[in-house]
Protein backbone atom coordinates (compact mmCIF):
# COMPACT_ATOMS: atom_id res chain seq x y z
CA UNK A 1 0.00 0.00 0.00
CA UNK A 2 1.20 3.31 -0.80
CA UNK A 3 2.20 5.30 2.58
CA UNK A 4 1.22 8.62 2.84
CA UNK A 5 3.75 11.99 2.34
CA UNK A 6 3.63 12.17 6.82
CA UNK A 7 5.47 9.08 6.86
CA UNK A 8 7.48 8.67 3.64
CA UNK A 9 8.87 12.36 4.83
CA UNK A 10 10.61 10.05 7.76
CA UNK A 11 10.89 6.95 5.81
CA UNK A 12 12.07 8.30 2.76
CA UNK A 13 11.42 5.63 -0.45
CA UNK A 14 14.83 5.98 -1.64
CA UNK A 15 18.45 6.24 0.32
CA UNK A 16 21.44 6.89 -1.86
CA UNK A 17 24.37 4.74 -0.43
CA UNK A 18 25.67 6.25 2.36
CA UNK A 19 29.21 4.61 2.71
CA UNK A 20 31.96 7.42 0.92
CA UNK A 21 35.22 7.74 1.73
CA UNK A 22 36.03 10.94 2.34
CA UNK A 23 39.26 12.97 4.03
CA UNK A 24 37.17 14.04 7.35
CA UNK A 25 35.30 11.12 8.59
CA UNK A 26 31.10 11.64 8.80
CA UNK A 27 29.75 13.23 11.22
CA UNK A 28 26.89 11.46 12.80
CA UNK A 29 24.31 13.25 15.23
CA UNK A 30 22.26 10.79 17.34
CA UNK A 31 20.19 10.58 20.30
CA UNK A 32 18.31 7.44 18.93
CA UNK A 33 21.25 4.60 17.30
CA UNK A 34 18.86 2.75 15.25
CA UNK A 35 19.56 -1.27 16.41
CA UNK A 36 19.89 -3.76 13.40
CA UNK A 37 17.48 -6.33 15.31
CA UNK A 38 16.68 -7.31 18.63
CA UNK A 39 19.45 -9.69 19.04
CA UNK A 40 21.60 -6.65 18.40
CA UNK A 41 19.67 -4.65 20.93
CA UNK A 42 20.05 -7.79 23.50
CA UNK A 43 23.56 -8.95 22.78
CA UNK A 44 25.11 -5.18 23.31
CA UNK A 45 27.28 -4.40 26.34
CA UNK A 46 28.16 -0.69 27.96
CA UNK A 47 31.69 -2.60 28.23
CA UNK A 48 31.73 -2.71 24.42
CA UNK A 49 34.88 -1.24 22.97
CA UNK A 50 31.94 0.56 20.43
CA UNK A 51 28.89 0.15 22.39
CA UNK A 52 26.67 1.64 19.68
CA UNK A 53 23.33 2.23 21.44
CA UNK A 54 22.47 5.75 22.52
CA UNK A 55 23.91 8.82 21.48
CA UNK A 56 25.09 9.73 25.27
CA UNK A 57 27.62 7.04 24.43
CA UNK A 58 29.12 7.88 21.81
CA UNK A 59 28.78 7.55 17.83
CA UNK A 60 31.50 6.95 15.24
CA UNK A 61 32.14 10.43 15.52
CA UNK A 62 33.09 10.65 19.34
CA UNK A 63 34.45 7.50 19.17
CA UNK A 64 37.25 8.95 16.78
CA UNK A 65 37.99 11.42 18.28
CA UNK A 66 38.53 9.68 21.32
CA UNK A 67 40.79 6.87 19.56
CA UNK A 68 43.16 9.75 18.65
CA UNK A 69 43.17 12.03 21.84
CA UNK A 70 44.03 8.26 23.45
CA UNK A 71 46.65 7.89 20.49
CA UNK A 72 48.32 11.61 20.63
CA UNK A 73 48.62 11.01 25.08
CA UNK A 74 50.26 7.65 24.47
CA UNK A 75 46.86 5.52 26.30
CA UNK A 76 44.57 3.45 25.34
CA UNK A 77 41.23 4.37 26.64
CA UNK A 78 39.62 7.91 26.02
CA UNK A 79 36.53 9.18 27.34
CA UNK A 80 35.22 12.96 26.04
CA UNK A 81 33.54 15.22 28.35
CA UNK A 82 31.52 18.31 27.46
CA UNK A 83 34.75 20.57 28.90
CA UNK A 84 38.39 20.18 30.58
CA UNK A 85 36.76 21.12 33.72
CA UNK A 86 33.66 18.15 33.65
CA UNK A 87 36.61 15.40 33.20
CA UNK A 88 38.31 16.83 35.99
CA UNK A 89 34.80 16.86 37.94
CA UNK A 90 34.61 13.33 36.72
CA UNK A 91 37.64 12.16 37.86
CA UNK A 92 37.06 13.18 41.21
CA UNK A 93 33.25 12.29 41.78
CA UNK A 94 34.65 8.56 40.62
CA UNK A 95 37.41 7.78 43.21
CA UNK A 96 36.54 10.18 46.30
CA UNK A 97 34.64 9.09 48.72
CA UNK A 98 33.89 10.36 52.42
CA UNK A 99 37.15 10.99 54.15
CA UNK A 100 39.21 10.10 51.56
CA UNK A 101 42.28 12.34 51.40
CA UNK A 102 43.37 14.12 48.07
CA UNK A 103 46.67 16.21 47.38
CA UNK A 104 46.60 18.52 44.92
CA UNK A 105 49.59 21.28 43.77
CA UNK A 106 49.42 24.66 45.16
CA UNK A 107 49.64 26.06 41.52
CA UNK A 108 46.51 23.26 40.20
CA UNK A 109 44.23 24.69 37.59
CA UNK A 110 41.94 26.94 39.86
CA UNK A 111 38.69 25.74 39.02
CA UNK A 112 39.55 22.16 40.23
CA UNK A 113 40.64 23.58 43.52
CA UNK A 114 37.27 25.16 43.89
CA UNK A 115 35.69 22.13 43.16
CA UNK A 116 37.74 19.91 45.44
CA UNK A 117 37.10 22.71 48.44
CA UNK A 118 33.59 22.40 47.51
CA UNK A 119 33.75 18.21 47.53
CA UNK A 120 35.51 18.48 51.50
CA UNK A 121 32.84 21.36 52.90
CA UNK A 122 29.87 19.08 51.30
CA UNK A 123 31.19 15.60 51.29
CA UNK A 124 33.91 15.17 53.77
CA UNK A 125 36.53 15.11 51.57
CA UNK A 126 40.25 16.03 52.55
CA UNK A 127 42.37 18.19 50.37
CA UNK A 128 45.94 18.54 51.27
CA UNK A 129 47.71 20.67 49.39
CA UNK A 130 52.12 20.09 48.08
CA UNK A 131 54.55 22.07 46.63
CA UNK A 132 54.52 21.30 43.12
CA UNK A 133 58.49 21.34 42.62
CA UNK A 134 59.34 20.33 46.45
CA UNK A 135 57.97 16.17 46.32
CA UNK A 136 58.75 16.43 50.15
CA UNK A 137 55.91 18.01 50.74
CA UNK A 138 54.27 15.40 49.26
CA UNK A 139 53.00 13.82 52.40
CA UNK A 140 50.38 10.46 51.66
CA UNK A 141 48.81 8.78 54.15
CA UNK A 142 47.06 5.60 54.34
CA UNK A 143 44.21 7.79 53.41
CA UNK A 144 45.36 9.76 50.89
CA UNK A 145 43.60 8.20 47.27
CA UNK A 146 44.30 10.83 44.65
CA UNK A 147 46.94 12.86 43.60
CA UNK A 148 46.61 15.78 41.37
CA UNK A 149 49.74 16.50 39.27
CA UNK A 150 49.65 19.55 36.72
CA UNK A 151 52.72 19.67 34.17
CA UNK A 152 53.52 23.08 34.24
CA UNK A 153 50.89 24.64 37.10
CA UNK A 154 48.30 27.37 36.32
CA UNK A 155 49.31 30.67 35.80
CA UNK A 156 53.16 30.51 37.27
CA UNK A 157 54.28 27.59 35.25
CA UNK A 158 56.52 25.69 37.17
CA UNK A 159 57.23 22.33 36.04
CA UNK A 160 56.79 19.91 38.81
CA UNK A 161 59.24 17.20 39.85
CA UNK A 162 56.90 14.76 38.29
CA UNK A 163 59.85 12.20 38.46
CA UNK A 164 59.69 12.06 41.82
CA UNK A 165 56.03 12.53 42.51
CA UNK A 166 54.89 9.89 40.72
CA UNK A 167 57.59 7.61 42.19
CA UNK A 168 56.08 8.46 45.87
CA UNK A 169 52.70 7.59 44.74
CA UNK A 170 53.39 4.62 43.12
CA UNK A 171 54.94 3.39 46.47
CA UNK A 172 52.16 4.26 48.48
CA UNK A 173 49.39 3.26 45.92
CA UNK A 174 47.80 6.61 45.57
CA UNK A 175 46.00 7.41 42.29
CA UNK A 176 47.56 9.64 39.82
CA UNK A 177 45.76 12.04 37.92
CA UNK A 178 47.88 14.68 35.49
CA UNK A 179 46.03 17.75 33.89
CA UNK A 180 47.67 17.36 30.66
CA UNK A 181 46.18 20.53 28.67
CA UNK A 182 49.78 21.97 29.06
CA UNK A 183 51.69 19.38 27.66
CA UNK A 184 48.98 18.22 25.05
CA UNK A 185 50.35 14.95 24.75
CA UNK A 186 53.01 16.78 22.71
CA UNK A 187 55.68 18.01 24.64
CA UNK A 188 55.98 14.88 27.14
CA UNK A 189 54.34 10.95 26.82
CA UNK A 190 52.18 11.13 30.68
CA UNK A 191 52.12 7.42 30.22
CA UNK A 192 56.26 6.89 29.50
CA UNK A 193 57.80 10.03 30.58
CA UNK A 194 60.95 8.31 32.49
CA UNK A 195 63.79 8.09 35.15
CA UNK A 196 62.23 4.12 34.06
CA UNK A 197 59.34 4.32 32.36
CA UNK A 198 56.86 6.36 34.75
CA UNK A 199 53.30 6.55 33.95
CA UNK A 200 50.49 8.36 35.21
CA UNK A 201 47.41 6.34 35.82
CA UNK A 202 45.09 8.76 34.22
CA UNK A 203 45.12 12.07 32.21
CA UNK A 204 42.52 15.11 31.91
CA UNK A 205 43.39 17.50 28.72
CA UNK A 206 41.02 20.39 27.97
CA UNK A 207 40.33 20.04 24.49
CA UNK A 208 39.31 23.56 24.74
CA UNK A 209 42.69 24.52 23.99
CA UNK A 210 45.29 22.84 21.30
CA UNK A 211 43.34 19.87 19.90
CA UNK A 212 40.47 22.71 19.17
CA UNK A 213 43.06 25.59 18.33
CA UNK A 214 39.81 27.94 17.55
CA UNK A 215 39.32 29.71 20.53
CA UNK A 216 35.71 28.21 19.82
CA UNK A 217 34.94 24.61 21.08
CA UNK A 218 34.63 23.22 24.51
CA UNK A 219 35.51 19.67 25.07
CA UNK A 220 37.93 17.64 27.87
CA UNK A 221 38.88 13.97 27.89
CA UNK A 222 39.92 11.28 29.81
CA UNK A 223 43.04 8.82 29.08
CA UNK A 224 44.16 5.62 30.59
CA UNK A 225 45.95 2.73 29.85
CA UNK A 226 44.33 0.89 32.45
CA UNK A 227 41.06 -0.61 31.80
CA UNK A 228 39.62 -0.94 35.19
CA UNK A 229 40.24 2.48 35.59
CA UNK A 230 38.54 3.01 32.48
CA UNK A 231 35.41 1.26 33.25
CA UNK A 232 35.01 2.48 36.18
CA UNK A 233 35.43 6.05 34.97
CA UNK A 234 32.95 5.28 32.02
CA UNK A 235 30.28 4.09 34.18
CA UNK A 236 29.86 7.07 36.21
CA UNK A 237 30.15 8.69 32.65
CA UNK A 238 27.29 6.55 31.78
CA UNK A 239 25.36 7.42 35.04
CA UNK A 240 25.88 10.94 35.08
CA UNK A 241 24.60 11.56 31.62
CA UNK A 242 27.60 13.16 30.50
CA UNK A 243 27.42 13.75 26.29
CA UNK A 244 29.29 15.47 23.72
CA UNK A 245 27.85 17.04 20.44
CA UNK A 246 28.88 15.16 16.97
CA UNK A 247 29.41 18.23 15.48
CA UNK A 248 31.41 19.81 18.33
CA UNK A 249 34.07 16.22 17.92
CA UNK A 250 34.02 16.41 14.21
CA UNK A 251 35.29 20.14 14.55
CA UNK A 252 38.14 19.45 17.05
CA UNK A 253 38.62 15.87 14.87
CA UNK A 254 39.44 18.44 12.06
CA UNK A 255 42.20 20.29 13.89
CA UNK A 256 44.14 17.31 15.41
CA UNK A 257 45.95 17.20 11.69
CA UNK A 258 47.21 20.24 12.21
CA UNK A 259 48.01 20.01 15.99
CA UNK A 260 51.54 19.86 16.49
CA UNK A 261 52.34 21.99 13.81
CA UNK A 262 50.39 25.04 15.87
CA UNK A 263 51.92 23.57 19.34
CA UNK A 264 55.57 23.66 17.60
CA UNK A 265 54.49 27.01 16.52
CA UNK A 266 53.70 28.60 19.47
CA UNK A 267 56.29 26.64 21.56
CA UNK A 268 59.09 28.94 19.27
CA UNK A 269 56.82 32.56 19.37
CA UNK A 270 56.88 32.27 23.31
CA UNK A 271 60.80 31.37 23.15
CA UNK A 272 61.37 34.20 21.50
CA UNK A 273 59.15 36.29 23.47
CA UNK A 274 60.83 34.96 26.64
CA UNK A 275 64.05 36.47 25.59
CA UNK A 276 62.38 39.80 24.43
CA UNK A 277 60.56 39.63 27.87
CA UNK A 278 64.14 39.08 29.78
CA UNK A 279 65.59 42.11 28.44
CA UNK A 280 62.56 44.89 30.00
CA UNK A 281 63.04 46.40 33.37
CA UNK A 282 59.21 46.79 34.00
CA UNK A 283 59.35 43.14 34.88
CA UNK A 284 60.98 42.00 38.57
CA UNK A 285 60.16 38.53 36.96
CA UNK A 286 59.55 36.16 33.66
CA UNK A 287 57.78 32.60 34.37
CA UNK A 288 58.18 29.86 31.50
CA UNK A 289 59.78 26.16 32.00
CA UNK A 290 62.37 26.95 29.36
CA UNK A 291 63.77 29.66 31.35
CA UNK A 292 66.88 28.65 33.31
CA UNK A 293 65.72 30.94 36.62
CA UNK A 294 62.20 29.58 37.06
CA UNK A 295 61.25 26.99 39.14
CA UNK A 296 61.49 23.53 37.78
CA UNK A 297 63.26 24.14 34.71
CA UNK A 298 65.58 21.49 35.38
CA UNK A 299 62.50 18.88 35.80
CA UNK A 300 61.27 20.27 32.45
CA UNK A 301 64.57 19.82 30.53
CA UNK A 302 64.51 16.22 32.19
CA UNK A 303 61.18 15.40 30.89
CA UNK A 304 60.21 17.59 28.05
CA UNK A 305 62.91 15.83 25.93
CA UNK A 306 62.22 18.42 22.60
CA UNK A 307 62.60 21.26 25.05
CA UNK A 308 59.03 22.46 24.22
CA UNK A 309 56.39 24.35 25.87
CA UNK A 310 53.07 25.55 25.31
CA UNK A 311 52.66 29.25 24.62
CA UNK A 312 52.06 30.36 27.73
CA UNK A 313 54.24 33.26 29.23
CA UNK A 314 53.63 35.05 33.06
CA UNK A 315 55.06 37.92 33.80
CA UNK A 316 55.24 39.88 37.46
CA UNK A 317 55.45 43.71 37.41
CA UNK A 318 57.54 45.46 40.16
CA UNK A 319 55.91 46.45 42.58
CA UNK A 320 55.91 49.51 42.03
CA UNK A 321 53.09 49.33 39.81
CA UNK A 322 49.58 49.75 40.65
CA UNK A 323 46.88 47.67 39.43
CA UNK A 324 45.78 50.71 37.75
CA UNK A 325 48.97 50.96 35.78
CA UNK A 326 49.09 47.48 34.98
CA UNK A 327 45.58 47.69 33.95
CA UNK A 328 46.36 50.52 31.22
CA UNK A 329 49.05 48.29 30.06
CA UNK A 330 46.66 45.65 29.56
CA UNK A 331 44.22 47.71 27.71
CA UNK A 332 46.95 49.68 25.92
CA UNK A 333 47.67 46.50 24.01
CA UNK A 334 46.28 45.73 20.61
CA UNK A 335 46.80 42.33 19.63
CA UNK A 336 46.49 40.63 22.81
CA UNK A 337 43.11 40.43 24.11
CA UNK A 338 41.64 40.30 27.14
CA UNK A 339 40.39 36.93 27.80
CA UNK A 340 40.48 33.18 29.66
CA UNK A 341 41.47 30.22 28.02
CA UNK A 342 44.58 29.04 25.18
CA UNK A 343 46.09 27.41 21.98
CA UNK A 344 43.78 29.18 19.78
CA UNK A 345 44.96 31.53 16.82
CA UNK A 346 44.61 34.84 18.87
CA UNK A 347 46.92 35.79 21.33
CA UNK A 348 45.59 36.98 24.96
CA UNK A 349 46.49 38.22 28.49
CA UNK A 350 44.99 38.08 31.57
CA UNK A 351 45.57 39.62 34.60
CA UNK A 352 46.25 37.40 38.07
CA UNK A 353 46.96 38.99 41.81
CA UNK A 354 48.61 35.94 43.39
CA UNK A 355 47.74 37.13 46.92
CA UNK A 356 44.62 35.39 46.71
CA UNK A 357 45.88 32.21 44.57
CA UNK A 358 48.41 30.37 46.24
CA UNK A 359 48.19 28.59 49.79
CA UNK A 360 51.42 27.59 50.65
CA UNK A 361 54.30 30.18 50.95
CA UNK A 362 56.33 30.32 48.27
CA UNK A 363 60.46 31.69 48.08
CA UNK A 364 60.66 31.74 44.00
CA UNK A 365 57.72 33.96 43.25
CA UNK A 366 57.95 38.21 43.86
CA UNK A 367 55.65 40.35 44.90
CA UNK A 368 53.60 41.90 41.95
CA UNK A 369 50.83 41.86 39.75
CA UNK A 370 50.97 38.90 36.97
CA UNK A 371 50.17 38.97 33.66
CA UNK A 372 49.95 35.93 31.85
CA UNK A 373 50.46 36.19 27.88
CA UNK A 374 48.86 33.08 25.81
CA UNK A 375 51.13 32.94 22.36
CA UNK A 376 48.39 32.82 19.27
CA UNK A 377 49.70 32.21 16.02
CA UNK A 378 50.60 35.77 14.88
CA UNK A 379 54.20 36.74 13.76
CA UNK A 380 55.97 37.31 16.79
CA UNK A 381 57.85 40.33 15.55
CA UNK A 382 54.37 42.14 15.62
CA UNK A 383 53.17 40.57 19.26
CA UNK A 384 56.69 42.15 20.66
CA UNK A 385 55.93 45.79 18.61
CA UNK A 386 52.67 45.57 20.57
CA UNK A 387 53.87 44.82 24.04
CA UNK A 388 56.52 47.29 23.38
CA UNK A 389 54.04 49.89 22.43
CA UNK A 390 51.91 49.26 25.55
CA UNK A 391 55.45 49.25 27.33
CA UNK A 392 55.75 52.68 26.18
CA UNK A 393 52.79 54.33 27.34
CA UNK A 394 53.74 53.39 30.93
CA UNK A 395 56.96 54.55 30.86
CA UNK A 396 55.80 57.68 29.98
CA UNK A 397 53.19 57.66 32.75
CA UNK A 398 55.53 56.32 35.86
CA UNK A 399 58.25 58.48 34.76
CA UNK A 400 58.10 61.43 37.52
CA UNK A 401 57.93 65.19 35.75
CA UNK A 402 60.15 67.21 36.49
C1 LIG B 1 41.28 25.42 30.42
C2 LIG B 1 41.79 24.44 31.36
C3 LIG B 1 40.94 23.50 31.95
C4 LIG B 1 39.45 23.51 31.77
O1 LIG B 1 39.03 23.38 30.46
P1 LIG B 1 37.61 23.93 30.01
O2 LIG B 1 37.34 23.19 28.76
O3 LIG B 1 37.77 25.40 29.84
O4 LIG B 1 36.64 23.59 31.10
C5 LIG B 1 41.50 22.57 32.80
N1 LIG B 1 42.81 22.56 33.07
C6 LIG B 1 43.65 23.45 32.53
C7 LIG B 1 45.10 23.40 32.86
C8 LIG B 1 43.18 24.43 31.66
O5 LIG B 1 44.01 25.32 31.14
Amino acid sequence: MKKHLQTTLIHAPRNAPQYILTVQPPVFRASTIIFKNTDALINRHWTDDYDYSYGTHGTPTTFTLADNIAHIEGGDYCLLTPSGLSAINLVNSCFLNHGDEVWVADNIYGPNMEHLRNLESRYGVVVKVYNPIDANTFQPTEKTKLIWLEAAGSVTLEFPDLINLVKKAKQTKVLTALDNTWGAGLAFNAFDFSSEHLSVDLTVHALTKYPSGGGDILMGSLVTQNKKLHLQLLRMHAIQGIAISGDDAAQIQRSLASMQLRYTQQSNSASTLLHWFKKQSEFIQVLHPADESSAGHHYWKDVCKDEQSAGLISVIFKPEYSMSDIRQFCDALQLFKLGFSWGGPMSLIMLYDLKNMRTLEHTHLQQGLLVRFCIGLEHPTDLIQDIESALKQLRQKTIPSE
